[in-house]
């Protein structure tokens, strides 16, 4: 029987199953069919999933598993899905394993050799993405930046040179500081989108430089309210010479503690600068 049923089928498998992101239409019939059909639903917070569960009339048992239980309630539902139980694991919203817990528990499932099948649908990151303009044939997805200034600002800094549009989630508390941050370290001009409470009542996608963005979300307590996706644009591939730049700064400051050749790759990773011209420069500082 091919495995593109949308039953759940004998022998214990476990469904990672995408929820909405704020609309509870945005649940597929498959993923609809999966959870309903499940001997079990591994849940991040059950009470929150309570009210999507009962919008679709679903009625299987929920279990909590969070980042705090990961380990154990983990350990508990492999034996389970050895034993022959169809799992299916939600997150609050979106994917599962995507700034949500999951990922622990995939990998204890893979290890114990039991299957794992996606059941796609929503994350916030794609779906902003997909409405953003900003180039999207190569992006790079960074969650959440850290919560305090300098970390947030240090992290910011290794991400300067990235040549691909970077994708960033963020809350209401944070949107204003971040934005100030992303213009400290990218600079004023970069392009950018924020895109907040998208699939719900107040969505909004705002286009603009980083000064612009900004300035509009700062001086407007509307626009701080909800769930953020931030999206800014990589820098220019015109733009080499600032890459390189930066790739420069950073294999100097790793190259006082790592071999050369270790040095530049790192710095190489970090910036997006070519590694061979990072290295090329060893010889020519020894001399
Ligand atoms: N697993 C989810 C996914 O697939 O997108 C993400 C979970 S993460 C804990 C929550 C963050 O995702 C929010 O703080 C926000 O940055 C982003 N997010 C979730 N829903 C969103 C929405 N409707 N609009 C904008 N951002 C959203």
């Amino acid at each position: 029987m091919s495995r593109q049923d949308d039953k759940p089928v004998a022998g214990g498998r476990l469904f990672v199953v995408a929820t909405p992101i704020g609309n509870l239409d945005d649940l597929s019939p498959r993923a609809r069919a999966t959870l309903a059909q499940a001997d079990l639903i591994a849940a991040e917070d059950t009470r929150h999933s309570a009210a999507l569960l009962r919008h679709h009339g679903i009625a299987t048992r929920t279990v909590a598993l969070h980042e705090h239980n990961e380990r154990e309630a983990g350990a508990d539902l492999v034996r389970r899905m050895q034993a022959g139980a169809n799992i299916a694991l939600i997150s609050d919203a979106g994917t599962p394993l995507v700034s949500d817990p999951g990922y622990r528990l995939v990998r204890a499932a893979r290890a114990a050799g039991v299957a794992v099948s996606p059941i796609p649908g929503a994350c916030a990151a794609i779906a902003a993405l997909s409405a953003a303009g900003l180039p999207s044939d190569r992006f790079v997805f960074e969650g959440f930046l850290p919560a305090k200034s300098a970390a947030r600002r240090a992290t910011l800094q290794t991400l300067r040179g990235e040549t691909r549009t970077l994708i960033f989630y963020e809350s209401s508390h944070r949107i204003v500081e971040t934005l100030h941050d992303l213009v400290a370290e990218f600079g004023g001009e970069r392009e950018a989108v924020v895109a907040r409470e998208l699939t719900k009542q107040f969505e909004t996608v705002l286009d603009g430089t980083l000064a612009q963005l900004s300035e509009r979300v700062g001086d407007d307590a509307n626009q701080q309210r909800g769930e953020f996706v931030v999206l800014v644009k990589g820098t220019d591939g015109d733009d080499a010479a600032a890459v390189l730049a930066e790739g420069m700064r950073v294999y100097q400051i790793l190259s006082a503690e790592l071999p050369p050749s270790r040095a530049a790759k790192l710095a190489a990773e970090i910036t997006g600068a070519p590694r061979k011209a990072l290295y090329a420069t060893h010889g020519r500082e020894d001399a």
